[in-house]
């Protein structure tokens, strides 16, 4: 019930605002003297149309007086009581009168029921001082006279001109403009102007041809009427003129150029604007400065006739529009032009970010040069540091060394042999860990020299088997043999024998050290005979293969490419029991790729290992 109620009460109130709307509504009648297809009609009516469109307080009905297929003077007759008959009830708040007739039909009717005390806007009117302006409730928009405004913008175009053929109709409006011609003419009595008012749509392509003075133009004022007084359609013979004329062709008439030189205009459409604000002012109340006004004037030329005629288009008047002009490589292309230079900018603007980056970064670069310079060179004194500490440590090692021996063997005292015996091995490992640091820092020093000599590696294996075997006797591993395995057709080699031998008891020590039974090989052999059951197959064939092999406690795969790095142990449990600084392997790798090889490991964890040198041929 409550919701009915609120219902109830809301249609009311939307009525009531609605009526409200409706009473504010201004009603124009706007009575065109011609007919809808008319082009000129046509914009006044797009004018008008176009101002109220945008204003709902404005109800427009538009009519029309058909004035040139029916005589203006039988219009009162049929219009007005059309009129009456749809409008019986309304009340006009103002009339907009397009062109003479309509005007007149309703100043002549000033008490027909719809006219009366109504306020008059009109347009298109090229006489207005004709009508009685200060009597009547009349404001308006002059139909400008375009030939006194065109006929100086010929003289400047076309200064060689003498004679005007003057087309007109008969018109109200063609009469005003024909005798305000001949005004002007009169002022300048150099020009001629020949008035031609009598014109057939059928005759007048012949009729323009036979215009051919060279000082002579053509002005077309407008034909809506032909020489019967027939209406004809003023566009078709616009266009029949320019089509057919030999010489400039200038107008007033607005809405299309037709083929027209050009001139000056003013649109219908710009007509029925200002006749609108007029109107809406009115009603308004709001104040009008004077009854009679002008409407906006534009010029409009055709680019193909102003060639034509020779005639330099920057004389035209400025502000004017050019038609037909032919497009230039820049208006047609503009936009492509634009974007490929702001594409073009921001590649340029691209390399040049880029250069300026490259060249901070090649300052960066150098800067970092230089630090990795300065730190080489720390990094070359230590080394050389430790090289000269490192020597200088040997000399009195190998003395205790040495006499450690002498000592342990000439000693009766059990008690005092068992110190000489650790002052013995503990100088010994000393003397080693000392060589091993003094190997490294060579390397790391680029001070590390190999001499190839000339080697005879049978008498070098000879020597380390002994010195395996001696090793085995040291640390009490009698029981695991030794075995030779060596291809004597390879036995002459040129490398630096010192360091080869350096990195076989590297090899030999571990072996020795790594292996609690079975047996140790060592040997050396062409590569491609060992390549398949070593893997060496990818080094190639020219080298020759040094290597131990050992029946040890082997090394599990994760570890093995490890074991060449440097103070890498990687069974902790064995070199606690064996002792070990991890530096062996890596001088080891380090003298092999001195001497122009490689090191290689093949192991498998228990089992044993292989640890090889690939030595160049
Ligand atoms: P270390 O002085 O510790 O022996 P190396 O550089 O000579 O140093 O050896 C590095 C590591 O490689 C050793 O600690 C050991 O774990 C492993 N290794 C070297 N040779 C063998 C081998 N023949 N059998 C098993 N493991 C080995």
């Amino acid at each position: 019930m409550k919701m009915q109620f609120f219902f109830v009460a809301l249609f009311i109130v939307q009525q009531l605002f609605s009526i409200n709307a409706l009473s504010e509504q201004y009603k124009i009648l706007y009575i065109n003297s011609y007919h809808s297809g008319y082009s000129w009609t046509d914009d006044v009516t797009d004018g008008v149309s176009s101002h109220f469109s945008e204003r709902d307080s404005f109800l427009v009905h538009t009519e029309f007086l058909d004035g040139l297929r029916h005589p203006p003077d039988e219009a009162e007759a049929w219009f007005l009581p059309y009129l009456a008959q749809k409008y019986q009830n309304a009340r006009f708040d103002i009339i907009i009168a397009s062109d003479n007739s309509a005007l007149d039909l309703v100043l002549n009717n000033d008490q027909y029921f719809l006219f009366k005390e109504v306020p008059v806007i009109f347009c298109g009117i090229s006489n207005p001082e004709v009508y009685p302006l200060e009597e009547r409730d009349l404001y308006g928009v002059k139909e400008v006279d375009m030939f006194v405004a065109s006929f100086d913008i010929m003289r400047h175009l076309y200064p060689d001109f003498s004679k005007v053929y003057f087309l007109v109709d008969r018109t109200v409006t063609g009469s005003v403009y024909r005798s305000s011609a001949e005004e002007v003419i009169q002022r300048h009595p150099d020009y001629e102007l020949v008035v031609v008012d009598s014109v057939y749509y059928e005759t007048v392509d012949s009729l323009v041809r036979s215009f051919l003075e060279e000082d002579a133009v053509i002005f077309y004022q407008g034909i809506n009427l032909d020489g019967a007084g027939d209406p004809l359609d003023n566009m078709a013979m616009a266009r029949m003129v320019s089509e057919n004329a030999r010489i400039p062709v200038f107008s007033s008439y607005a809405i299309d150029m037709a083929g027209a030189l050009g001139g000056l205009f003013s649109s219908g459409f710009e007509h029925g604007v200002l006749c609108a604000q007029l109107a809406e002012k009115r009603v308004k109340g709001l104040p009008i400065d004077q009854r009679v006004h002008i409407p906006p004037m534009e010029g409009i030329f055709d680019y193909s006739k102003l060639m034509k005629y020779n005639i330099n288009p920057d004389l035209i008047p400025l502000g004017s529009q050019i038609r037909n002009k032919p497009e230039t490589i820049w208006s047609r292309y503009r936009n492509l032009i634009i974007g490929n230079l702001v594409v073009i900018g921001l590649l340029l603007l691209s390399v040049i970010l880029l250069i300026r980056y490259n060249a901070s970064q090649s300052k960066a670069k150098a800067l970092l040069e230089k630090a990795m310079e300065k730190a080489y060179e720390s990094d070359r004194i230590k080394g050389a540091f430790l090289a000269n500490v490192s020597h200088e440590l040997r000399t009195p090692l190998n003395a205790i060394c040495g006499f450690s021996e002498l000592v342990k063997v000439e000693l009766e005292d059990s008690q005092l042999s068992e110190y000489v015996e650790v002052i013995h091995k503990n100088s010994d490992l000393l003397a080693r860990l000392v060589n091993d640091l003094l190997d490294i820092s060579l390397i790391d020093a680029d001070a590390m020299v190999v001499n190839k000599r000339n080697t005879n590696l049978e008498v070098l294996f000879a020597s380390l088997l002994q010195q395996a075997q001696s090793a085995l006797k040291i640390k009490g591993k009698d029981h695991i043999s030794v075995e030779l395995k060596i291809n004597s057709d390879y036995k002459n080699v040129s490398t630096d024998e010192f360091r080869v031998c350096q990195i076989m008891l590297n090899y030999i020590g571990n072996a020795v050290k790594y292996t609690e039974t079975g047996k140790i090989v060592i040997g050396f052999d062409h590569i491609s005979t060992l390549a398949n059951d070593l893997d060496l197959a990818h080094y190639g064939s020219s080298y020759l293969v040094l290597f131990v092999k050992d029946t040890g406690i082997g090394i599990d795969p994760e570890n093995t490419p490890l074991v060449f790095e440097r103070f890498r142990s990687v069974d902790s449990k064995y070199v606690s029991q064996h002792g070990g600084f991890g530096l062996g392997l890596n001088i080891s790798k380090n003298l092999a790729e001195l001497l122009g090889g490689e090191v290689f490991v093949r192991s498998e964890k228990g089992k044993g290992s292989v640890f090889g040198v690939l030595l160049p041929l």
